[in-house]
């Protein structure tokens, strides 16, 4: 026998799992809503002319090589993240006061994040919005150990935020408390609290004295706006809190299997925030010793030079710009085919993601019958629509309702 034979099989994934099943499905007819990547109109991933043209400069540049980074990555990388997420005039950053590291993407460093705060910091409960990106709870929970607890988001009554509930949440939350806040775009419900109510949140972080830990995996794609989807993150920063944020730049810069991200951390002052920069690399260390080169030395292309960072903007805002007119797209084709229901809440959300209100029946029957596949929790990836196909997915939805 094995040594492995007592080794069970793993749980599939509930994301990535959609993918396989879409791959194996002969149907000309089927559509892949399940994972959050960017297609074309014609259902192709894309590559940005900026990305193109940077790696296209990288590779011309014949005085790169192929050393080792530090542990923490590549400074000038990291510097260009942190300006870009807390803006030009952030007194933090200038104050050299907050600490960032390059990451493996966004899950990266929500992950080095989550085990530096297991290891430095003394609160162990971690509040995660309900519902969440699912891998919250597998880093935060089963890797990092932390204690899990969730807070009111989602009202499916109204398909809004259950601003109350939240608040009531949080108020309860033991003093210290972690709680984790998607920047823009939650995902997957793509309802984000209003600017008065982001207000409305920091107070409570403010009493209870909790730790935000901000989620930004969609800077820019929520409303085309790198400086708008970043307002939630610069209000908390400039009320004077300790945080961490997370940054992926999979979505917004389409760098997905490139795996480029960062990680800082917001201290009170610039010598802890020196020492805070050392455990987060004495994190990394045992865990892969440092990042990978190629995507961050795009991503400081991109950033640093004007052209490129001129024509990501436009890019940027013309992925936004599609995904919402599939929302009304897609809302127009229910409406057509005369589906029951308020759709409403389809042009409502923002972001990558739309949270249907389909049941699992629902969804069951939306892939099983008409080969759409998407999450069993009603999720659907805007991006993976076309105008082409947004009436027959409004006839596999009327199917599935009726
Ligand atoms: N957080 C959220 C909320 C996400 O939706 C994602 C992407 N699915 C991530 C983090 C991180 O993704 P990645 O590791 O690809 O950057």
């Amino acid at each position: 026998g094995s040594v492995w034979a007592g080794v069970p099989q793993a749980p599939p994934d509930g994301i990535l799992g959609i993918t396989e099943a879409f791959k194996a499905d002969g149907d000309s007819r089927k559509l892949n809503l399940g994972v959050g990547a960017y297609r074309t109109e014609e259902g192709q991933p894309l590559v940005l002319s900026a990305v193109r043209q940077a790696e296209q400069r990288l590779v011309a540049d014949g005085s790169r090589n192929k050393e080792y980074q530090p542990m923490g990555g590549d400074a000038t990388f990291c510097q260009l993240s942190r300006r870009l997420a807390f803006g030009a005039e952030c007194p933090a950053s200038a104050a050299g006061r907050i600490a960032t590291v390059q990451t493996l993407s966004g899950t990266g460093a929500l992950r080095v994040g989550a085990e530096f705060l297991k290891k430095h910091y003394a609160v162990k409960v971690v509040y995660l919005p309900d519902p969440t990106w699912a891998n919250h709870g597998n880093i935060f929970g089963n890797a990092a150990g932390l204690e899990l607890r969730k807070y009111r988001y989602f009202d499916s009554q109204t398909r809004g935020l259950d601003y109350q509930g939240l608040l009531s949440d949080l108020g309860a939350a033991p003093e210290g408390a972690v709680v984790v806040l998607h920047a823009c775009a939650h995902n997957p419900t793509g309802v984000d609290p209003t600017p008065e109510q982001w207000q409305g949140i920091l107070r409570v972080v403010q009493q209870r004295r909790l730790l935000p830990f901000f989620d930004s995996a969609y800077q820019g794609f929520a409303s085309g706006d790198l400086d708008k989807d970043a307002a939630a993150l610069r209000m908390f920063t400039s009320a004077g809190l300790e945080l961490l944020l997370a940054q992926s730049y999979a979505k917004n810069m389409g760098l997905y299997g490139e795996r480029v991200g960062a990680i800082s951390v917001v201290s009170h002052c610039a010598d802890a925030a020196k020492r805070v920069h050392s455990q987060l690399c004495a994190v990394v260390r045992p865990m892969y010793s440092s990042p990978p080169i190629h995507g961050a030395a795009i991503v400081v292309k991109v950033l640093s030079d004007p052209q490129l960072f001129g024509l990501w903007r436009q890019e940027l805002a013309g992925m936004s710009r599609r995904i919402q007119a599939m929302r009304t797209a897609l809302k127009q084709a229910l409406i057509e085919v005369r589906c029951p229901g308020n759709w409403d809440h389809i042009t409502a959300q923002i972001g990558m993601f739309s949270y249907t209100g389909l049941t699992k029946a629902q969804c069951q029957n939306m892939t099983n019958k008409w080969h759409v596949y998407m999450t069993m929790d009603g999720r659907i990836s805007m991006a993976g629509l076309s105008g082409a196909r947004a009436r027959y997915m409004a006839e596999a939805i009327k199917d599935s309702v009726l």
